[in-house]
């Protein structure tokens, strides 16, 4: 294991941006409810865009390469959760009310200063997720701080905006999006680089979806909060990483980042250790086909069968370079493969660091060192086997990226892993991204959007914590967790609903320490949705389970998540025994130990709950086979005191 990075020391700078949809009853612009749906009624039509310029007459750059793929895009409009506003055939109504309201109390919780009036933007976005081929997005406040142990992390913006389409699949140049999203309101909160070590970024994470959570109105369970990280140490770039799902993910994609970023730095200063200019990198690409016409790679063979061809660049003094691991399996020679993919729409590349392999011989490596006329002992190559006009342009991408490596770090947008990782998304967007929405009227913060707002205003942590351990009975550190919950708010739901039937605190450690636990064995929790909590839960209170078979409910589930949870009961053989059978155990063994009971009396309790429980654990909750033995046992003693007398 490598040591720990000093992070202070490297200059590391992190912002986050979370995006948390709005539980609203409808959309930000249109009347459509905020609700994903999978079987409906839908109609299909398929769009390509094209980048618009802005007003000042620039293209956006990466909107321009996006559009340069290609792609076509087929959307599936469901029609209770989309209208002619979604597929762009109208214009967009009023902003939400309900919306920018909740937006304003999010303000006014981070201390942030609330614009005088809210002008929507258009922001370019050309992947396809919105079908008008930009975003709407309003600034709400500027500024603020959020604080969190003793320590003020700056706000930057607070934006109130609309969330994109949901990619549903891709095939070839096809992608499928669902307009069920598109609209729905989200918060953007953009904080200050003022986190400098990975640990930080999740305390800061934690807290601003604490307080979004704690406003009770905002949409709970997965993708409805998104993470984006905006990362850079001494001497680097500021590299934008998207989609971090899971907060506890945050600080090992930080620590990856930063070990890429040192690592492209090193293999920067080696290459101008060797001399290496970016003159010497061209856009020179040999046809080498012919020296694979009896390749033993089953991936050549079939590209040149079908008429593709095999092309190679040499990347002069990069020898060595292109296998430097930059993350935990992702090489340098991995950063040019992205760069391929994404521009050429290639499958991939071999690179001479790591061959000879995958079918391809020390010769054939040997003869197209010979036809690149490239030095074994210094130089690196690159082969592409495709249609000859898509391997050239992913050729051109390397060369491009090869380049790069001679500055340092590119200014990218990446996409995370789900394993902490990073991989090359597309370029940064440009300056020229916004211009106004001019469908949408100014709206004006008056002093009564104010006064609701302030109505929505959160109440601090400190007093919902005081709540949980005074009226819910939880143990201060169980009640911290349950704060720091994505389930907060089902929590309370559940209390309030089976609180009576079931301890708080068994309802906390399901949504705290069991789905852990289960996340530690293995067990695909993310599967796991609140309505599979919430059943686990009523079946429990409902006596159909005991509370002990609430893991291996929630695994059953997890694994299947379309079951509900009678049927993992009755899957998995869980007995429960009826109550009358309960009592009748308990007679019995009343009846047995009746001489026992007659001396001891109440002491007699603990040596009979053993001979029940041991009967009946796993079936039945200890706490009702309590009530029912002390029922028993007074019954018992009065009835002999009665017939005394
Ligand atoms: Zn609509």
């Amino acid at each position: 294991m490598a040591s720990k990075l000093d992070y202070e020391k490297l200059g590391l700078k992190v912002g986050l941006e979370i995006h948390q949809q709005l539980d609203t009853k409808h959309k930000l612009f249109c009347d459509c409810p905020t609700r994903l749906v999978d079987k409906d009624l839908q109609d299909e039509f398929e769009r390509r865009l094209r980048p618009t310029q802005s007003e000042l007459g620039e293209v956006d750059i990466a909107a321009y390469f996006e559009w340069k793929r290609g792609r076509i895009y087929h959307y599936e409009s469901p029609r209770t959760s989309s209208c002619l506003v979604e597929t762009d055939e109208e214009p967009p109504h009023e902003l939400n009310r309900e919306a920018l309201t909740i937006a304003l109390a999010i303000a006014k919780a981070l201390h942030s200063n609330i614009v005088d009036e809210i002008h929507v933007m258009r922001k370019i976005v050309i992947d396809g997720s919105n079908t008008t081929g930009f975003q709407r997005t309003a600034i709400i406040s500027l500024g603020g701080y959020i604080e969190v142990d003793g320590k003020r992390y700056g706000i930057q913006t607070i934006c109130l905006e609309e969330d994109a389409a949901r990619k549903t699949g891709e095939e070839g140049k096809k992608v499928r999006y669902r307009l069920d999203r598109l609209g729905i309101p989200l918060v953007e909160i953009a904080t200050a680089p003022d986190i400098h070590t990975p640990e930080e970024a999740e305390k800061v994470a934690l807290a601003i979806g604490q307080l979004l959570r704690l406003t009770g109105k905002v949409k709970r369970g997965i993708g409805t909060i998104r993470q984006d990280l905006n990362i850079s140490i001494e001497g680097g770039v500021k590299t934008e990483i998207k989609g971090v799902q899971r907060l506890d993910l945050l600080p090992k994609v930080i620590e990856y980042e930063v070990q890429r970023q040192l690592k492209l730095l090193e293999i920067r200063d080696e290459l101008r250790r060797r001399g290496v200019r970016e003159e010497d990198l061209t856009y020179d690409f040999i046809d080498v086909t012919d020296v694979f016409k009896k390749t033993k790679s089953k991936l050549i063979r079939r590209t040149i069968a079908s008429g593709g061809k095999v092309l190679a660049v040499r990347l002069p003094g990069f020898k060595g370079l292109l296998g430097v691991e930059l993350q935990p399996n992702r090489r340098f020679g991995t950063e040019l493969a992205d760069y391929a993919r994404f521009w050429g729409g290639v499958g991939g590349l071999f690179h001479s660091d790591e061959l000879p392999k995958y079918g391809i011989s020390r010769e054939e490596v040997e003869k197209v060192y010979e036809k690149l006329k490239a030095d074994p002992s210094k130089d690196a190559f690159v082969i592409i086997a495709d249609k000859e006009d898509k391997a050239r342009e992913a050729l051109k991408a390397v060369v491009d990226r090869a380049r790069e490596a001679l500055k340092g770090i590119p200014k990218e947008t990446r996409a995370a892993n789900p394993d902490g990782t990073t991989r090359y998304m597309r370029p940064q967007p440009g300056a020229a991204r916004m211009y106004p929405e001019t469908d949408i009227p100014p709206v004006e913060i008056t002093q009564e959007l104010l006064r609701e707002a302030e109505k929505l205003v959160p109440e601090p942590p400190q007093q919902k914590l005081k709540k949980l351990v005074e009226h819910h009975g939880l143990s201060k550190e169980l009640a911290q967790q349950v704060l720091r919950s994505i389930h907060l708010a089902l929590y309370e739901e559940l209390v309030e609903k089976y609180g009576d039937r079931i301890p708080a605190t068994v309802i906390a450690n399901t949504i705290v320490s069991t789905l852990k636990a289960l996340r530690g064995e293995g067990v695909p929790v993310e599967n796991i949705e609140e309505h599979h909590i919430e059943d686990t839960i009523r079946v429990v209170a409902e006596g159909k389970a005991s509370k002990e078979a609430i893991p291996e409910i929630l695994a059953y589930l997890a694994k299947n998540p379309d079951k509900t949870a009678e049927q993992a009961v009755k899957e998995l053989g869980i007995k429960t025994v009826s109550l009358e059978e309960v009592e009748r155990i308990v007679e019995e063994i009343v009846k047995e130990m009746k001489q026992l009971i007659l001396q001891r009396r109440e002491r007699a309790m603990g040596p009979i709950m053993g001979k029940v429980m041991s009967k009946l654990r796993g079936k039945v909750e200890g706490r009702v086979v309590a009530q029912i033995v002390s029922k028993k046992i007074k019954e018992l003693v009065e009835s002999k005191e009665n017939n005394k007398q």
